[in-house]
């Protein structure tokens, strides 16, 4: 089987939690930082973190306009939690000045669960994942407010104040979750993304 060459976007964050995760799925996972790393790998993964701050990273390190282009050219991705706000193409409650990524057709909410619930765990259900719900970490979360017509819903809140909200998107081979398959566990989601990129090189 192929191994595909997988990069995290290493300017802050969760890296250290997503290369173990890929390592274990049989990716080769490396960290990204320079122009010439990420034209060397299959997929991108962009991770938890804070999204302003790796938005400000992605310019001070020239990395904001050829993730753009990668990602125009069809290159596979994966965002969790402030991956999820750098990848949409309208971002709610950032700041002015912050960028994102648009490699999905969607507006996102930043911070959308609030103070109160500020971190929390449930069970999803995941549409292509049949084998019992994923549970699901969230961290000071976005949510999906609005999907365009290609973007697929993977899953949503199922109970509670939150209901309904969506939390796992995917349009092509770009995916997005609100929460953090990083630090669960549960590798489904990551083999899904890796996946994704093995049928790309194929
Ligand atoms: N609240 C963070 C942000 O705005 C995201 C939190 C996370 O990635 N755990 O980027």
């Amino acid at each position: 089987m192929t191994k595909p060459v997988i990069g995290v976007l290493a300017l802050q964050g969760d890296v250290r939690e997503h290369v173990a995760a890929l390592t274990e799925c049989g990716a080769q996972a490396i960290g990204v930082r320079r122009v010439a790393e990420l034209d060397s790998v299959d997929g991108l993964v962009i991770p938890g973190g804070e999204s302003t701050t790796i938005s400000r990273l992605l310019e001070v390190f020239e990395l904001l306009e050829p993730v753009r282009r990668r990602l125009r050219d069809g290159m596979p991705a994966f965002g969790s939690c402030a991956g999820m706000i750098l990848l949409a193409s309208k971002v709610l409650d950032t700041r002015p000045d912050a960028q994102h990524l648009s490699g999905i057709d969607m507006t996102v909410r930043r911070n959308a669960f609030g103070r109160q619930v500020d971190s929390f765990e449930t069970d999803l259900k995941f549409a292509g994942l049949d084998d019992g719900p994923v549970r699901a970490v969230f961290i000071r979360a976005p949510w999906v407010e609005e999907v365009g017509p290609e973007v697929e819903v993977l899953a949503s809140v199922p109970e509670g104040p939150a209901a309904g909200r969506i939390v796992a998107v995917r349009q092509g081979a770009v995916l997005a979750t609100s929460f953090h398959p990083e630090v669960s566990g549960d590798l489904r989601v990551h083999r899904m993304f890796v996946d994704t990129v093995r049928e790309r090189l194929a």
